[in-house]
């Protein structure tokens, strides 16, 4: 997908980047000029390994910083470790499918931790670094379950609506400034978190994998395709544009049509 923003001199620190929606975002975001900051909690050759990849194909700086978004300090050490933060992408993300009665109380507190949590702690360290540079945008990495719900995800969609508050709350707290702040609600992106959560839904509904896919993934979305990473990307680097300089505390939806249900 080629892009029209240039974006080189700033830094990009996205959360849980080593797959999916966040690395597809560093990629655009890279092509876009931005230097970048990958992240997941592993500390693996093949993450560093990603981060070379993506600097030689992009010519942009990529480092790769380990931190668990679980744990607030970490969250808070991984800002203050990159060192610049002129755009911070909050996007880990993790699911888990279960009946509200059978949801275990650990998956519930990971959830609010990684999914919601992690965002305020971000942005609290990263804040006072976008108004020392005079610029800055805040993208969280909603869903369309942060504007409507759905049965045995209670911890994520409680997170995911969350999420949106946050990001009126930092709209709102930034309005006269160069700052934004919004977010991004995807539908159903085919990557690592869907995949895991097929089986556990397969059990929950009776169903094979492909009609879980179709009658109940993309039953949901209009469009009954999946959406990609590149088009997060694309949304996260418009987002960044001047163009969007007076889009801030608002959602945009990526979901083939899911929300207009
Ligand atoms: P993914 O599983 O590919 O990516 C999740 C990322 O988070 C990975 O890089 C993983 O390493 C990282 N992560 C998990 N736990 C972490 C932790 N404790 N500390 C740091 N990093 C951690 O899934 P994805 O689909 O790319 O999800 C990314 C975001 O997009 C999530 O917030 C998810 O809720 C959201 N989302 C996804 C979809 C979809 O259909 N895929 C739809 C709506 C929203």
């Amino acid at each position: 997908m080629a892009l029209i923003y240039d974006l080189s001199g700033k830094t990009a620190v996205i959360t849980g980047s080593n797959s999916g929606i966040g690395l597809g975002i560093a990629q655009q975001l890279a092509q876009a000029g931005a230097d970048i900051v990958l992240n997941s909690f592993t500390d693996t050759d093949d993450d560093h390994a990603l981060a070379d990849k993506l600097a030689k194909e992009t010519g942009v700086q990529v480092r790769y910083i380990q931190a668990d978004m679980s744990k607030g300090d970490q969250c808070r050490r991984l800002i203050a470790d990159a060192g610049v933060c002129d755009i911070l992408i909050n996007n880990a993300g993790i699911q888990h499918v279960a009946a509200i009665p059978d949801f275990p109380t650990d998956k519930w507190d990971a959830i609010i931790a990684i999914n919601l949590s992690s965002a305020f702690h971000t942005t609290a360290i990263a804040l006072p670094m976008m108004r020392k540079a005079g610029w800055g945008r805040v993208i969280n990495i909603a869903s369309a379950h942060g504007l409507t719900a759905s049965p045995y995800k209670s911890a994520y969609i409680a997170a995911k609506h969350g999420i949106i508050g946050l990001t009126k709350t930092t709209a709102l707290e930034t309005a006269e400034e160069p700052i934004t702040a919004n977010a991004i609600c995807p539908g159903y992106v085919l990557t690592p978190i869907v995949e895991k959560q097929i089986p556990d839904t397969m059990k929950e509904y009776n169903m094979t994998r492909e009609e879980v896919i179709q009658n109940v993934m993309l039953k949901r979305q209009p469009s009954k395709e999946f959406a990609t990473v590149d088009q997060m990307g694309g949304t996260a680097a418009f987002l960044c544009s001047a163009a969007a300089d007076q889009i801030t505390g608002t959602t945009i939806s990526v979901d083939g049509g899911w929300t207009a249900l």
